[in-house]
């Protein structure tokens, strides 16, 4: 690693020099001095919990609830599972040692990837800037962060907090645009943890390609739902309507759309119009009036949604419930819609927002071949009691992760890797997993001094080296 020529315009050049020289110290860092940094984020958020939740009811109107559920608890939950955990991640794991290789003593020894880079998305703008940095400075990198432009409430508390948490030479928060991230992109860096939508994903991934940084890609896409005959309607409606509403469907997860069998399509549909009431309407006053239902983030995504929905309208697809679009709130109504066909918008772009096209099938292989016949999404949830069922979709399907009889929850769980696959993601998180996304496994072999098993190796080739190599070849 060598300090990039000052002389160079970029402007976030020197920030990224002042770094080299903690990442190469950070190496040797211990389990006590990242396990205090950690500390030093939590208690952080402990004192300011309220300023959190101001934020992001200043950027679209979360609800509190929501913030502390889905913005403060996965944060402070990724740092306690993480203190708890990091002695033994961290520990060099031995490897055994075959035959061939008598003699040697080796070790997977995990190393920090140095300087790394964290650009992060609007929708969970708090979770998921300091979820990776969690990861980060769990595995010894330094970093820079830039969260996103378009929630900039949370954007500037994330600047404060970092700011008085850690010199800039360690950990710095960056705000801007897009000119700030193609800006960021150009610098070397040994990783780049990206969360957003896979188009901007491809443009990071030929930005980090022309450095060769490793990439972490966090994208979305469209999650499908299935929910068979068998499996338990009420529960399943009430689950899918709480994963597509919260954040007002502006979740990565989210079901983005429902494959439902014909014989149990009406009998779903009113369950969810039931769970949508209970939810959002307890006591008639209209949806509108629910504190519990965050809004659309900026005028650009709510005409997106608006137009999504006039599209599906005026292409064929039934008004099921909801649809009304109310601009000076940035309001779209929890909405449900049928006859869904291909040339629909709807059908091809994620929809990120409260709108739930109801799809129906007639025969599980349809179903399976339907979400086969698209870019494999970021979770896939299926919802049946039958056990075949549930595996052949299990088997059958591609997806980052998978859920069965429930949606959304996975992303709290702090045993599993979380991800997508291609179009919905490079790499894992959370935990464990994201501790290796920063890691650099380094592969460690000590060999004996003086001869050994790899000096009858060497040339000159004479007849006892081919038969030892031949015997190689049959035996290990
Ligand atoms: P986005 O891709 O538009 O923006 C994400 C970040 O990239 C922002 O910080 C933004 O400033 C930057 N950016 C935007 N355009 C850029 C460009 N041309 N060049 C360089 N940087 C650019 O995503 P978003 O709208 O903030 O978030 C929504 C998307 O993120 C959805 O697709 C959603 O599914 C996905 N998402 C994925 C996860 C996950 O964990 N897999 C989580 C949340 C959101």
């Amino acid at each position: 690693m060598m300090e990039l020529d000052t002389t160079c315009d970029n402007p976030y050049l020197a920030l990224f020099n002042s770094q080299l020289r903690t990442s190469i110290n950070w190496r040797k860092s211990n389990v006590e001095e990242r396990v205090d940094r950690l500390k030093k984020i939590r208690s952080w958020i402990q004192k300011n919990q309220n300023d959190i939740r101001e934020a992001l009811w200043n950027d679209f109107r979360k609800p509190e609830v929501e913030t502390d559920l889905s913005e403060i608890f996965p944060v402070t939950s990724e740092i306690n599972h993480t203190i708890k955990n990091l002695k033994s991640w961290m520990k060099p794991g031995p490897v055994g040692t075959p035959l061939s290789m008598l003699g040697t003593k080796s070790k997977v020894q995990f190393e920090p990837k140095g300087r790394t880079l964290i650009i992060s998305p609007w929708n969970y703008p708090f979770n998921l800037a300091i979820g990776p940095l969690v990861s980060a400075l769990a595995a010894g990198c330094t970093v820079i962060l830039k969260p996103s432009e378009l929630t900039p409430h949370t954007s500037f508390l994330i600047e404060r907090m970092l700011s008085e948490i850690f010199p800039n030479h360690e950990v710095a928060a960056i705000l801007g645009g897009v000119d700030t991230s193609q800006d960021l992109l150009k610098l070397p860096f040994d990783h780049i943890f990206f969360t957003g939508s896979p188009q901007v994903g491809k443009i990071v991934m030929g930005n980090a390609a022309k450095n060769l940084s490793s990439v972490t890609l966090e994208l979305g896409g469209k999650s499908p739902a299935i929910v068979s005959e068998n499996a338990d309607i009420p529960d399943s409606a009430k689950k899918l309507v709480y994963g597509k509403l919260l954040n007002s469907g502006q979740t990565c997860v989210a079901p983005d759309y429902a494959l439902v069998h014909e014989s149990i399509f009406e009998r779903f549909r009113d369950e969810l119009i039931i769970a949508i009431r209970e939810m959002y309407d307890p006591n008639y006053k209209g949806i509108i009036e629910s504190p519990d239902l965050a809004r659309i983030v900026n005028d650009r995504h709510f005409e997106r949604l608006e137009g999504l929905l006039k599209d599906a309208i005026s292409k064929g697809a039934k008004l099921e419930f909801g649809g009304e679009c109310n601009p000076h709130h940035r309001y779209v109504e929890p909405t449900l819609i049928s006859g869904i066909s291909e040339k629909m918008n709807i059908s091809q772009e994620e929809i990120f927002g409260p709108i739930f096209p109801i799809i129906v099938y007639s025969d599980l292989n349809k179903a399976i071949y339907y979400i086969n016949q698209k870019p494999k999404p970021l979770a896939l949830y299926v919802f049946s009691q039958n056990k075949n069922e549930v595996n052949q979709v299990l088997e059958e399907t591609s997806s980052g992760n998978a859920v069965v009889n429930d949606c959304v929850l996975h992303f709290l769980h702090p045993n599993l890797p979380f991800g997508g696959i291609n179009h919905s993601g490079i790499g894992k998180s959370h935990g464990y997993f994201g501790f290796l996304a920063f890691s650099n496994e380094k592969g460690v072999l000590h060999q004996r001094v003086g001869l050994n098993n790899a000096t009858l190796l060497r040339p000159p080739y004479g007849v006892k080296t081919r038969q030892i190599i031949k015997s190689l070849i049959k035996w290990f």
